[in-house]
């Protein structure tokens, strides 16, 4: 079909998530507003409207996908406008199809609060930028939710936790916080620090516990071996916290070091390793059979070489047993595909920086908010108390007062952590993708046929064998990478 190329048509996106939807300035209407005024400057003819709303369990597709389908089958559309990039794509796919469209109709994106328009000839490093945008605030978006979500279950952990404080620590019955018991701290430091050199057994930790003084809290009598090791294994030490199930960031003060914790964490591991180590097959667990479906599983023919065969739970499919030596230099081609060039890992490194300002721009201002009305909080704090010293005022008020003003502190401290949480995750994310990718092929060279199976699990969703040629399906960011890393340098058109 031919298009015109005078062609002013354009259709409209817009999405907000549900959370957004109750803030001013971010309503679909509002984008909406925003979107009109814009065509209406540049001449344009809106044909069509598109709308999606993002809830926590939908991803809000419904409507991008149908202005995709429309898109495809009305070319005269010429003009697509969105307010910014994380409006209109939030996938790998949705960036490829939007780029075939700018190929191949001469769709024109033109995402009016960025102000930036693309289209065929847009220079590809553009369109590469459009791409990693689009991924990575699609990644802070998740980081943030995820954030806020921890921020709910942190409000009511706070009035739920501790019920007890517990060894190490003690109950502040004015401030509803856990304090360190220094009577106890230092014993418990000294716990971690001796169970992280791996000489130490649990029993021998008993009597050391015994000999500083440590004993249950409400049993007053010595420790058990599953209380020291529970003691070892709690991340209220290091300023965590353990509830329902997860961890969460505490405000309290922490008695021994994250690297700490961690070491002890891998000396529990290391004795598990020990006592549990099987003898695994590198592609066990990893394929399924191409013909059937069936798992593929794996043996020991004759006690000595390795073989790989369909467990044929739906009857004979023709697959053959497949020796591992056949399957040896494809598995490793197979993970060495996510490699990406380190010049290209240094690229992408720093238009995830550039593309990082933005968000950058809107973290410091919320930032400075939030500390403003926290150093306001802490003037009224130190007046309220020196009233209270001239007697100018109740006690009472004082009490009270104080006590609502340091509820808001605390809880603008938590805003606090999860925006810098949020915002190093965003970014760090990103580049440790990268870097990991660089690592897989030694990694996997020097890997155990256990920790390779893993690697592979780690790597792909799944991964079918027919004959002896196993095809790979990766799973996210890993298949982005792949692709990457096949387009030639400097050839980003692919985005
Ligand atoms: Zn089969």
């Amino acid at each position: 079909m031919r298009v015109d190329e005078m062609s002013n048509r354009a259709v409209l996106y817009a999405r907000v998530s549900s959370k957004e939807q109750e803030q001013e300035g971010f309503s679909i209407p509002a984008q909406q507003k925003l979107l009109r005024e814009h065509a209406q400057r540049r001449d344009l003819h809106v044909i069509k409207e598109f709308t999606d709303v993002e809830t926590a369990k939908q991803a809000g597709r419904a409507g991008f996908n149908e202005m995709l389908e429309y898109l495809k089958k009305n070319p005269e559309a010429r003009y697509l406008l969105c307010e910014k990039t994380d409006r209109l794509s939030r996938n790998f796919w949705d960036i490829a199809t939007l780029d075939d469209l700018m190929n191949r109709q001469g769709l024109v994106i033109s995402l009016v609060k960025e102000s930036t328009e693309l289209h065929k000839e847009s220079r590809s490093h553009e369109k590469f930028i459009f791409g990693i945008k689009a991924l990575m605030a699609k990644n802070y978006i998740d980081n943030l939710s995820e954030e806020v979500k921890k921020g709910h279950a942190e409000k009511a952990a706070q009035g739920e936790y501790p019920s007890i404080a517990p060894l190490g620590y003690k109950n502040n019955l004015v401030t509803h916080r856990i304090e360190i018991d220094e009577s106890q701290a230092p014993a418990i430091r000294r716990l971690y620090e001796l169970y992280a050199t791996g000489r130490y057994s649990l029993k021998q930790l008993r009597q050391v516990a015994r000999d500083a003084g440590l004993f249950g809290r409400r049993s007053k009598r010595e420790l058990s071996k599953s209380e020291v090791e529970r003691i070892l294994k709690n991340p209220i030490y290091y300023g965590m916290f353990r509830w329902k199930g997860k961890i969460w960031p505490g405000i309290h003060q922490p008695i021994i070091s994250k690297e700490l914790f961690d070491q002890v964490q891998e000396v529990f591991a290391s004795q598990n390793r020990a006592k549990t180590r099987r003898h695994r097959f590198a592609f066990g667990n990893v394929m399924r059979c191409a013909r059937c479906g069936c798992r593929i599983t794996a043996g020991k023919i004759k006690g000595r070489y390795v073989y790989y065969w369909c467990t044929g739970f739906r009857g004979k499919c023709g697959q053959p047993y497949v020796p591992e030596g056949k399957l040896e230099a494809r598995m490793r081609e197979i993970v060495a595909a996510v490699r990406i060039g380190e010049e290209r890992v240094a690229w992408l490194t720093k238009l995830l920086r550039e593309s990082h300002e933005d968000e950058k721009a809107y973290l410091d201002a919320q930032v400075k908010g939030l500390t403003a009305r926290y150093e306001q909080l802490q003037a009224r704090l130190d007046q309220i108390y020196l009233d209270k010293l001239d007697k100018k005022i109740p006690t009472e008020l004082w009490e009270q007062k104080s006590a609502e003003w340091r509820r808001e502190q605390d809880e603008i401290r938590s805003q606090l952590a999860k925006h810098q949480n949020a915002n190093q995750s965003y970014m760090e994310e990103g580049i440790r993708i990268f870097e990991l990718a660089q690592r897989f092929v030694p990694l996997y060279d020097a890997a155990t046929p256990d920790e390779k199976q893993q690697i592979l699990r780690f790597l792909l969703l799944n991964c079918t064998l027919d004959d002896a040629t196993p095809t790979p399906t990766y799973r996210k960011p890993f298949n982005w990478l792949v692709e990457l890393a096949e387009m030639k340098t400097g050839g980003a058109e692919g985005i």
